[in-house]
């Protein structure tokens, strides 16, 4: 397929466009010849399966946790500055309601699917469950390039799409929070939104929020942190030294540059990052505050001085200790699994490698943390954040930094061991707690009436 090339699924039709952030080309993919990419839910549904099969689930279990749970999809009409009206499609899944409300993000970008959609979800039911979190996993995405609108247009999108999956969303029943494309500004007007609605402020609706209206310290960076703790866990497990590994990070949004900053105050040294423009690379170790520096007054690290460029290819290619990729899904596939060299990947993005790439990987003996458990450290202190608003009690910074400390220590080992008493990779040992723990309540709870 050609370099860059993306392909998503919409009104049931796949496209094609140069980017994901790029220039949104939306050809219909079969008129340049390109194949249909891996389908998101179906990968989910396969890594779910090879649990369900290792635990021998229950049939009626397996049944009812292969699918989701409800979906929502809404089109709604939009104000925008030139005085039309546009339509936008917009959807909410929830994956699992079992173990408690349902908790998960709002994605706002033109590849948005529901397929995509129902992936994440499920996704964050099995997180959830291995951090113990009292939640079920839900996701929720408006197809839209968000840097095509303005900041009017953006809040009118915002708070007409949190009317219309009102129906769904609350404090005790799903909470969103911020993923691609959105942040704790949607999260205020969504906040706001459904407040009005209500007649009173009811900040627990969402998470990520600004510290002014009920926001917890710490969660802007949470996923980040997450990563780097259990990346520090997985060299420590491999006995190496963080001031000896070297660092490749793919993404320098949210997740990566959080991530590269905190591994790189632990010692480590970071070789390369990237972007949507490409890739910088210094095998002397990049200054990742320069470079945050650098991206905040040129928009992308394009041009950063110092260091040599690489594609977003090569940089998963490189000879590092330690690759995180923190961008996109399906970076690394059966064409690209051979090539890796890293000893230890940790997948701060959702769903990064294919389940045939993992099997390559796997063989090579990399060192994979899996995405359920690297980056759920995003919704750890969304947790941390929706109990504080429920108790109008809130703590320090050095407190929910700590908490996320022992709690992602703590799930890597289980899930290490796990690993270990199984003889099975990071991400079956993930899904066999995960699953387990998801199966037991549904088992519990049965089936009503
Ligand atoms: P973001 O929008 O803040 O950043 C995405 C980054 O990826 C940007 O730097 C962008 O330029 C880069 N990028 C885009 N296309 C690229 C390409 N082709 N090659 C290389 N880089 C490219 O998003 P984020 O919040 O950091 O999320 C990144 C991933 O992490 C997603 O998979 C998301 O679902 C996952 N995640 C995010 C959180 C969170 O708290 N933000 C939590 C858990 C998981």
């Amino acid at each position: 397929m050609e370099c860059g090339l993306h392909t998503y699924r919409q009104n049931g039709a796949l496209w094609a466009r140069k980017d994901r952030w790029g220039v949104h080309t939306g050809v219909a993919a079969s008129s340049i010849g390109v194949e249909a990419g891996p389908d998101q839910f179906e990968i989910a549904r396969q890594q779910f399966d090879i649990a369900a099969n290792f635990l021998n689930l229950d049939p009626a279990v397996r049944t009812i946790l292969r699918d989701v749970q409800r979906v929502l999809t809404v089109n709604f009409p939009v104000h925008m500055d030139d005085g039309s009206i546009q339509l936008f499609t917009g959807y909410r899944v929830q994956h699992n309601l079992h173990r408690g409300p349902t908790k998960g993000g709002i994605r706002y970008h033109p590849s948005v699917s529901l397929s995509e959609v129902k992936a994440l979800a499920m996704w964050m039911t099995w997180k959830c469950s291995i951090f113990n979190l009292p939640f079920g996993g839900a996701k929720g995405g408006v197809v839209v390039d968000p840097k095509k609108l303005s900041e009017q247009e953006l809040e009118n999108l915002t708070r007409r799409f949190t009317t219309e999956i009102s129906i769904l969303i609350g404090p005790e029943s799903d909470i969103p929070a911020p993923d691609m494309g959105t942040n704790a500004q949607t999260m205020a007007w969504m906040m706001d939104t459904y407040s009005m609605h209500k007649g009173h402020s009811v900040p627990g609706v969402v998470t990520g929020k600004p510290l002014a209206i009920g926001g917890s310290q710490g969660r802007e960076e949470a996923t980040g942190r997450g990563v780097m703790i259990v990346t520090l866990e997985a060299l420590k497990h491999l006995r190496i030294d963080p001031t000896d590994a070297t660092i490749a990070v793919q993404g320098f949004g949210n997740v990566g540059s959080h991530s590269a900053r905190l591994l790189a105050d632990q010692g480590a040294r970071i070789v390369a990052i990237s972007d949507v423009s490409g890739a910088v690379y210094n095998p002397r170790g990049l200054n990742i505050r320069d470079a945050l520096r650098y991206v905040q007054e040129h928009g992308s690290l394009k041009g950063l001085p110092q260091c040599d460029t690489l594609t977003n290819q090569e940089l998963l290619d490189l000879p590092v200790t330690v690759l995180v990729p923190a961008a996109l899904e399906n970076q690394i596939t059966v064409a690209t699994a051979d090539r890796i060299k890293a000893r230890i990947i940790t997948e701060g993005a959702n769903g990064p490698t294919t389940p045939d790439a993992d099997q390559i990987l796997n063989d090579k003996g990399v060192f994979l943390v899996p995405d359920v458990l690297a980056n759920a450290g995003g919704v750890t202190v969304s947790y941390f954040e929706w109990v504080q608003d429920l108790q109008h009690f809130f703590w320090s910074e050095d407190e929910v930094n700590e908490r996320l400390h022992r709690i992602m220590r703590h799930s890597f080992e289980h899930v290490l061991r796990v690993k270990q008493t199984h003889d099975v990779s990071m991400r079956l040992a993930a899904y066999i707690l995960a699953v387990q723990n998801v199966a037991q309540a549904s088992l519990a709870r049965s089936i009503y009436p």
